[in-house]
Order: C-alpha cells, then structure tokens, then sequence
C-alpha cells in the first residue's frame, strides 16, 4: 500500500470533549469527530470526570473520525495520543477498573495537603525537581487525597494492586494493555525529576507513594503496543504520546530554542521551546518537558494568562454588550483606540509573572464618552497585554528575543487581537494553516516513530502559514500604551 493510502489517527482527549482527527502525509484533515461528555461537579471547586466515559467516547470518537474519513482502519498507519493534562486517574492491575472518578486538573480539593506541604519547606525541593509549584492543579497532590480518603487504596497501592496514571496512561492501557506515560505527560504530575529523567524517590517518600503505583516513562514518540484485537478490526501501533501543551508546540513546528506558541482559548497558554536545557524562571514560570524523541529532552518554559478569551464571554454573557463573539472585532474596529480605557481581567487573580492571587478585575480610564465599542476593545486589547507580559518573562529567563510567535485557538480568528499582539509584542504573530495544531503535534510523533514521516525537517517543511501579522505600531506609542496597562495592573492589585 502506497503512502497516499496511509493516514495517521490522532486521539485528542480535551477537557470538556474527546476528539479524533486522520491526518495525511501533507498533514491535512481528511476526517474527524467530536464527541463532548459529563463535567461532573461533586462541590464548589471540585471537578470529576467518569473514566470509562472519557473511554469510550475516545473510541467512539475513533471509530466515528475512521468512517467520517472513509478509509479502513488498515490504512492507519499510526496512533498518536494528546490529552487534558494533570488529571489524576487510579484503577485495578487486575481487572482495569477505576477506583475512583478521575480528578480533573481544575479540581482544587488537594489545596490542604499543597498547604501542608508547603508549611513543611518543601516549596523549593519541588520546584526545583520537578520544574512546578506546589499547587492542586499538579496530578500528585490530587493522588495523596485519595490514598487520604478512600479506605485501603494506600494498602491496595503498596501491594502492588492498582495503576495510577494521567489521561494518556489510561487510554494507552485501555487500548493496548500497557501501563505507561511519555515524559511531558510524566512531569506534570509533581513526582518527575526533569532533570533525571525519573520519577523521584525521595518526593515519592515524602507523599507516601509507592513506586509500584506509577507508569512507566516512555519517549513522546515510542512503541506503546499495538491496539488490541477486536478494537479497530486491525492491529494499529500506537507511537505518539504527549500532553496537550506540547503536542500543540509541536505541532506548530516550534523545534528551534527560543520559538515559542501562543494559544488564545478561555484562557493562554503560551509554551516557549528551551532546547536541552531547563532553564529555571525567575519569573514564576514553569519549567516542563516539550517533548522526548528518544535523544533526551527538549525543554519548554510554560505560562498561562487565566482569563483571555473567557473575557470576550464575559462581555457576551454577563455585561451583555456584545451579541456574540465575532462582534467584539466589529465594535473594536469601530473606534480609533480605547480612548485610555483599561480593563484587566483579573477575574480569579493574576498568573505569571505577576502571580497575585488576591488581585481582583477593574476597568479604569472612563470618560462620559465612553462607550461599549471602547470597553470591548479594552477588553480584547488586555489579552494581548496579558500574553506580551508572559512573553517578555520568557524571553528574559532566555535570555534571547523571540524572533516571532506562532498562535492557535479559537480568539486567534479575531484578526484586530491578533495585530494588536503583532504591535505590542513587536513582533511578527504567524498563524498556520491547519488550526487543529494539538492533534496534529501527537500525529506527527506518532508518524515519526513509524517512519510515515521521516524527520523533523519534513515535518517543519509540511508547517505552512496562512497568514502572518506583522507589527506596524510606532515605538513611542507602544511604550504610552505599555506604561497605561502597567499603571491599570498596579490598581488591579492596589485594590483588595
Ligand atoms: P477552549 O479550548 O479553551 O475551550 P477555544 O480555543 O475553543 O477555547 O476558544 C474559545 C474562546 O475563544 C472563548 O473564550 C471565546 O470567547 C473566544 N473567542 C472565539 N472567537 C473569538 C473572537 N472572534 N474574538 C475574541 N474571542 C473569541
């Protein structure tokens, strides 16, 4: 069977949705399927998900994504998993079955042991291990509540019982028995050592975690086995495995130190790729794994702004001045500038570099003629300030300026947002012309172990753009601007 045959399967298993997308070799879409499913809410701040629902809407979103392609799934040549990170799972070795709901990456309940913890000085030997901070969101925190909360799962565990993974883990075993990871999944978890390669004994010690529990720690492109008889009706290998952040990286084609991406969803996320080595942010950055092809790591610095697009919805839905999303360009377009309106969204706090947890949202700068068009456009504008503000952090623990950004997500479709970001950062903000870069990071691994793609330089070669904004902002403007937004973000976190 000929390359033109063959297409690469990517399993995309997203917080809110489980997704499947077949690629081919030019690495366009050929078919896909979405199937969303329960977002289970036990308390305020808590989040679940069922496991064997995230399973089988994976595989029906498999199944689905094979016909919707009309192709047979011999002409898979490759399976590569990209997932919802952090979320901490736990099942039976003997019969796969799940203990508990999974504990979602949102879910705040380990915030007391991540107090603990810190009360006994162990913020800096973990930060400096594992690249993290000690926070709920990690899969850790999330596995010590468990072994605190349900009756004999920690003697269970140390008899060697039970498989704890992340959501990658769970489906590699549900599709191919083995009980493994890949690194960027790995060092999410706040138990990895990134600079080791290995999960570390002495915080396993200190959490009470017995080694029998965790994965083993493959490259992000690697043999995970070969999907079980009966799923698919073939046996396909599956040779990709990376966590959403860095898959995206990936598949934006980000290989060189110093290139970086941006994703505008609810919320940023911006990962910037470090090479070989780990750099330590003095900025409250993390410090993560970008991926593993089997010849040691490369590494990332990663940030996230909380609130990005969510402030467009917030317009939509609670001030209810926009209609829906795609007018917050018109109405921004509409007016010549902000007219020295500031609005920082500091709805649950700041992030990085700022990471001030009291801080609440203000908009400042009103006249008698301001108006929704202004307000709107002081709202699109404060994500882009947001991100230059993650971005500049990057580039000085780099220590190198970032030739340009490369961005995804559903708020890169508002073109104003986009040269904004182009004229404040002052650099070029490039878009691809696949948008599905998450999905298509974890095909690329899997095609690359598989030999369906054959290198690096291929795969950069299949990168193409579909458009780039370039800056177009006078200097001295862009520092009036910056100096504005630094004043609004001082008031932010005056007023507590
Ligand atoms: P996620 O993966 O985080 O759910 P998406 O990548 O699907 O997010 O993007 C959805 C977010 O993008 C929403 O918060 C929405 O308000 C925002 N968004 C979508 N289109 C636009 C637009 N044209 N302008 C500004 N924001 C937008």
């Amino acid at each position: 069977m000929s390359q033109q045959d063959q297409y690469v399967l990517a399993l995309d298993q997203g917080t809110t949705s489980s997704r499947a997308i077949i690629f081919n070799e030019s690495g366009n879409v050929i078919g896909q399927k979405q199937i969303p499913f329960t977002q289970i809410y036990p308390k305020p701040g808590w989040v679940e998900h069922d496991p064997m629902e995230i399973w089988k809407t994976q595989y029906d979103a498999a199944v689905g994504a094979i016909e919707n392609a009309q192709v047979t799934p011999g002409q898979i040549a490759a399976i590569g998993i990209t997932n919802q990170r952090e979320t901490t799972l736990v099942w039976e070795r003997a019969t796969g079955k799940p203990v508990h709901n999974a504990i979602v990456w949102q879910c705040r309940r380990s915030a007391q042991i991540c107090q603990e913890l810190r009360a006994m000085g162990l913020s800096d030997m973990i930060h400096a291990r594992t690249g993290l901070v000690l926070d709920p969101y990690f899969s850790g925190t999330k596995l010590v509540w468990m072994f605190n909360e349900l009756p004999g799962l920690k003697a269970r565990a140390e008899r060697g019982e039970l498989m704890f993974g992340t959501v990658d883990s769970w489906l590699v075993y549900n599709l191919t028995g083995r009980h493994a990871t890949d690194a960027t999944n790995a060092c999410r978890t706040l138990l990895f050592n990134i600079r080791k390669g290995c999960w570390d004994d002495d915080i396993l010690r200190t959490l009470g975690i017995p080694a029998s529990i965790l994965p083993e720690v493959l490259p992000s492109s690697a043999d995970y086995g070969m999907t079980k008889k009966g799923l698919f009706g073939a046996e396909i290998p599956v040779t990709g495995c990376a966590g959403d952040q860095q898959a995206a990286l990936f598949g934006h084609a980000c290989f060189r130190p110093g290139s970086a991406k941006n994703t505008y969803g609810t919320g940023c996320f911006t990962l910037m790729n470090t090479g070989s080595t780990p750099v330590d942010s003095r900025h409250n950055l993390l410090t993560t794994i970008a991926w593993d092809l089997g010849k040691g790591y490369t590494y990332a610095l990663e940030g996230s702004v909380f609130i990005a697009g969510a402030v467009i919805q917030w317009l939509r839905d609670e001030l209810k001045i926009i209609d829906d999303s795609a007018e917050s360009e018109r109405l921004a377009r509409s007016v010549e500038d902000s007219g020295g309106v500031y609005l920082v969204p500091a709805f649950v706090g700041m992030g990085a570099p700022y990471w001030d947890a009291e801080a609440r949202g203000t908009i400042v700068g009103i006249t008698r003629g301001t108006g929704r068009a202004h307000i709107t456009r002081a709202a699109i504008e404060a994500i882009a300030y947001q991100s230059y503000d993650l971005l500049v952090a990057m580039e000085r623990d780099f220590g190198k300026p970032l030739p340009f950004i490369k961005a995804d997500g559903g708020a890169s479709g508002n073109n104003f947002l986009m040269q904004f970001q182009a004229d404040i950062l002052d650099r070029p903000v490039i878009l691809p012309e696949v948008n599905e870069v998450t999905a298509l990071g974890a095909a690329y691994l899997a095609g690359l172990r598989t030999g369906y793609w054959a290198s690096l330089e291929e795969v950069e070669l299949n990168w193409r753009k579909r458009r780039e904004f370039t800056p177009d902002m006078p200097s001295e403007k862009r520092a009036r601007l910056l100096e504005g937004w630094r004043k609004a973000v001082d008031t932010a976190r005056v007023f507590k």
